[in-house]
């Protein structure tokens, strides 16, 4: 059977092309082709032996997901649903034996062009173990983890849609929760960073988490310094856990403990990320309560207006009370951005399209 491309870093790819029969340049050569030029057409790399190339189309391929849907927005954000296959996905392997390993499934990206930013936000899992109350993407709960080379794929498929050029960050804010997905996440980070492969530096790359004390402790210790956002949501633990169900398996003051841990080990300020929900979370006492906590873990706060998901009860704030809860925050000496909606008009809030595919698909 055919090894996917995206799962093997630099050694893995030289044992693997050596092990059947080609010399060990030959993998150099071909990571150089898919990863700097964005050439995966094997007829196209000229500088490998017609031999070589047919026994590489043997034993490798690229793509593991069917494009199952590509959506342009006016703003210039572009979201695809991926349809992965069966072999690709794996079986949770996270201590989640509940469930059951994933089949097949989808997921979206998303590649939002700003500047000379091309930003790819992407999935780490099948759906999503956690359930926020307000989000698409958790609606049927997880299917499985994403492997590294399906994340990697991602990115770099991203990269590749006319017009895109390279990417420069990468944000884990798509489907699932990464820090539930270690091992996929962490191998794809190597692979994003690594210099034979998309050389993206740490620094932009953003793991975005619901809060997993366990999970950011254990990215405190990992090699590259990537930047952490906490997705909080709530400013106490009361409301916090009528939105996202699993913060009653923590306290919002172990999450900030355990982020304090991850700013001493990396020296990276984690953000906190907001998304504003229409009279949930978005009234002034929310804001003076996030203030405090802002503070007291010298975070960034990233406020985010909710794009509303049919058949889900909340809504959109109303953009006096999103200015009013930033000056409230800013008043209190913090360092506060409106984060700018981008590509409403494709549906581009997480999980959006697969819902609308599923139901399309009966
Ligand atoms: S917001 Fe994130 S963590 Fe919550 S259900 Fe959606 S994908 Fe999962």
């Amino acid at each position: 059977m055919s090894t996917h491309f995206f799962d093997l870093d630099r050694e893995q790819l030289r044992s693997f092309v050596v092990e059947h029969g080609l010399r060990r340049f030959v993998a150099d050569q071909l990571q150089e082709w898919v990863y700097q030029r964005g050439v995966t057409e094997l007829d196209r790399m000229t500088n490998v032996s017609r031999r070589d190339r047919e026994r590489l189309g043997e034993l490798v391929h690229f793509e593991s997901a069917r494009l199952l849907t590509e959506r342009r927005a006016s703003d210039g954000t572009r979201k695809l649903l991926l349809g992965w296959t069966g072999p690709t996905v794996e079986p949770t392997g996270n201590g989640l034996s509940l469930l059951e390993p994933a089949s097949a499934g989808e997921t979206e990206c998303v590649m939002i062009p700003a500047g000379d930013r091309r930003t790819a936000c992407i999935s780490s899992q099948v759906g999503c173990p956690v359930g926020c109350r307000f989000c698409a993407s958790g609606l049927e709960g997880l299917e499985g983890n994403l492997t590294r080379g399906n994340i990697v794929e991602q990115a770099w498929r991203l990269g590749r849609m006319a017009g895109v050029g390279r990417i420069t960050n990468v944000v884990f804010m798509g489907m699932g929760e990464p820090l539930v997905n270690f091992p996929g996440v962490v191998g794809a980070i190597r692979t994003l960073n690594a210099s034979w492969g998309l050389g993206i530096g740490a620094r932009r790359i953003t793991v975005s988490t619901v809060g997993l004390p366990a999970g950011i402790r254990r990215l405190a210790r990992f090699e590259l310094p990537v930047t952490l956002a906490l997705s909080l949501h709530a400013p106490n633990d009361e409301l916090r856990r009528q939105i996202i169900p699993w913060a009653d398996r923590s306290t919002i003051e172990e999450l900030l403990e355990a982020c304090t841990e991850y700013f001493r080990e990396s020296g990276r300020e984690v953000t906190l990320e907001y998304i504003l929900l229409g009279e949930v979370n978005d009234r002034p006492e929310h804001a003076r309560e996030l203030a405090g906590l802002a503070r007291s873990l010298r975070a960034n706060v990233n406020l985010i207006r909710y794009n509303e998901v049919e058949g889900l009860p909340y809504r959109r704030p109303v953009s006096a009370d999103v200015h009013r809860f930033q000056s409230l925050l800013r008043e209190r000496g913090v360092n506060v951005h409106i984060r700018a909606s981008r590509g409403r008009d494709i549906d581009a809030a997480c999980g959006q399209l697969r819902h609308q595919h599923r139901r399309e698909q009966g």
